[in-house]
């Protein structure tokens, strides 16, 4: 098709709404209004002022905040950095951490550690809705002037004949599931930038257009993520402290695999209730939604959540990798911040202070272009320096052998984990030293795995609507909505496989690790073969399947604008 598209000119573009460009975008505001202050009074000299900067974020979800899901305890050292009286100004926080705890569990039994791991201590910091925070800094970027456009999922890069990014494609509205404009067909937009600045996510697509083709990831570790599957609770008045953090280790998690649970207090007797499983997990049996389902099923657990109700359901990846698997932070024309650039500290299960910093060091360097009035890697290349300088690195550094230790098990990553805590990162040659096998890689063959250990696994989950919820029921109360009529966001590259090897030798994992019920085998009357079906529109935007298929034949791409979770408030 051939298509005549709009194109807007600005000078930075933010693609995604989330933690770390919203601070980005605005200190960048507040950066060059500084700039501007200090050439005036001639502080800053030979160098010019900065004109206004036309800044746009452009946001898939049909609101800030809609594909925001985080567990979260926020560490607020950036943020106060960004807004000293953030909690003045309206930031939403539900309550300060007033109690840590960290419980060990056996299939019948809990062991709570008399001494929390310090880099699970969480008092003073902050559990919050990441969804509402968004929510809450867009509307203070809004405020600052800055462009928001909401519905706008950027689906490519756009590149000059040198391959310098020049700005991103917004998606085309309006098409049929078989790919023909519909009467109500509007055309992606150019929005042309003189630097762009990648933060969608864990995973995000752009960011790995960008990275192969631009080879960013080259002499780095292959990244690991895990992914994260939440409800949110109302208990009866009493039940859990608002305040209260709980993190868990062990049930229903097998030695080989990397998980743990939390526990959250917040306001009016919500409850933040999640589980983390590894996706470099090696059984190819397993199911991270039915896993968090089956650790709600451990007394401790169920006593808690007795006489509760499950109100809102959701699942997202993270990056897991930390340091050694960071990419390349800019190349001509862009920057990559927050979790698409592998920000998270996994050790402490925190990312949201350090994707903010990470943004607020673009906005610094983004200036020192304008200032320059250099947009290319020369200038660029300024934002590793800063993050290699600044307490990004100071936290990350010596936590970057940390997930890679959980590829020998748990055990030894215990051992390697308290070794490394104190030596600064060092493992004393319990672990090799070339970590991270991309999960995928490590996920084995049925007939290579001891499946009589393990095929019982969730054979105790009842999926009663009480306690625990099959996928479908959770996916409801994550509020997914995409329009039916629209080409199918989940480019399975080759069906066939599907049919034929991957049933044989993983037996179609992707049915399992999805936590949205997107993929089914189900047989084709007319062909009689089992075939794969994609129920696209129950799709949570987690981007496991992206991630974790074996063969690396799904290729998640951003759907029409609008569509996918609505996470307000989790
Ligand atoms: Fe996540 Fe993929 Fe399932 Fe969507 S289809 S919910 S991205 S695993």
């Amino acid at each position: 098709m051939n298509i005549e598209r709009e194109q807007l000119e600005m000078d930075v573009v933010f693609v995604g709404a989330g933690p770390a460009n919203l601070a980005a975008a605005l200190y960048l505001k507040k950066a060059v209004a500084e700039h501007n202050e200090l050439v005036e009074k001639g502080i800053k000299r030979g160098v010019k002022k900065i004109d206004e900067l036309e800044i746009g974020i452009v946001e898939k979800g049909s609101f800030v905040g809609a594909h925001i899901l985080s567990g979260a305890v926020m560490d607020p050292i950036a943020l106060r950095e960004l807004m000293p009286d953030f909690l003045e100004q309206g930031c939403p926080v539900d309550a300060a951490v007033t109690e840590d705890a960290f419980w060990y569990l056996t299939e019948n039994k809990l062991l709570n550690a008399p001494i929390v791991p310090p880099p699970l201590k969480n008092k003073g910091k902050y559990i919050i809705s990441l969804s509402k925070m968004c929510e809450w800094l867009a509307e203070k970027c809004e405020e600052a002037g800055i462009n928001i456009f909401p519905e706008f999922p950027a689906s490519e890069v756009l590149y000059d004949e040198n391959d310098r990014v020049i700005g991103i494609r917004t998606g085309d509205k309006g098409i049929d599931k078989e790919g023909h404009p519909k009467g109500n067909f509007e055309p992606g937009v150019d929005l042309l930038a003189k630097v762009t600045v990648l933060g969608e996510g864990s995973r995000g697509s752009l960011a790995k257009q960008l990275t192969q083709r631009l080879g960013l990831n080259e002499g780095k570790e292959p990244q690991v993520f895990s992914l994260g599957v939440k409800e949110l609770w109302e208990l009866p008045a009493g039940k859990f402290e608002e305040g209260k953090v709980i993190h868990t280790l062990g049930f229903p998690s097998d030695t080989q695999t990397y998980g743990g649970g939390w526990l959250y207090g917040m306001k009016n007797n919500i409850l933040s209730i999640g589980y983390v499983t590894g996706l470099d997990y090696v059984d190819p049996n397993i199911d991270p939604h039915a896993e968090f389902q089956k650790f709600k099923t451990h007394p401790a657990i169920a006593e808690i959540l007795e006489g509760g109700k499950m109100i809102k359901y959701g699942a997202k990846t993270i990056n897991a990798g930390g340091w050694w698997t960071m990419p390349q932070l800019y190349a001509d024309g862009v920057l990559l911040v927050g979790d698409c650039a592998s920000f998270l500290n996994g050790q402490r299960i925190k990312g949201i202070h350090t994707a903010m910093k990470s943004g607020m060091l673009a906005a610094e360097t983004i200036v020192s272009a304008f200032e320059q009035g250099d947009f290319t890697s020369k200038t660029l290349k300024e934002f590793e320096r800063k993050v290699n300088t600044s307490w990004i690195y100071d936290e990350l550094y010596p936590v970057r052998n940390f997930h890679a230790s959980f590829q020998s098990g748990r055990w030894m990553a215990l051992v390697n984990g308290g070794l490394q805590f104190i030596t600064g990162g060092y493992a004393w040659g319990f672990m090799p030293m070339e970590h991270h096998v991309a999960g995928h890689e490590r996920m084995a063959k049925l007939e290579d795995f001891n499946n009589e250990k393990f095929a019982d696994r969730y054979t105790n989950v009842k999926f009663d609507k009480k306690l625990t919820f099959d996928k479908v029921t959770d996916v409801y109360h994550a509020g997914v909505a995409h329009d039916e009529d629209q080409p199918s966001h989940l480019h399975v590259l080759d069906t066939e496989i599907c049919a034929t090897r991957c049933a044989e030798e993983y037996g179609n994992p992707c049915q399992r690790f999805c936590p949205a019920a997107v993929y089914e085998m189900e047989v084709n009357p007319k062909t009689e073969r089992r075939e794969l079906k994609v129920n696209f529109s129950n799709c949570v935007h987690c981007k496991t399947c992206d991630i974790a298929d074996p063969y690396q034949i799904i290729n998640w791409v951003t759907p029409e604008g609008g569509g996918g979770p609505n996470y307000k408030g989790m």
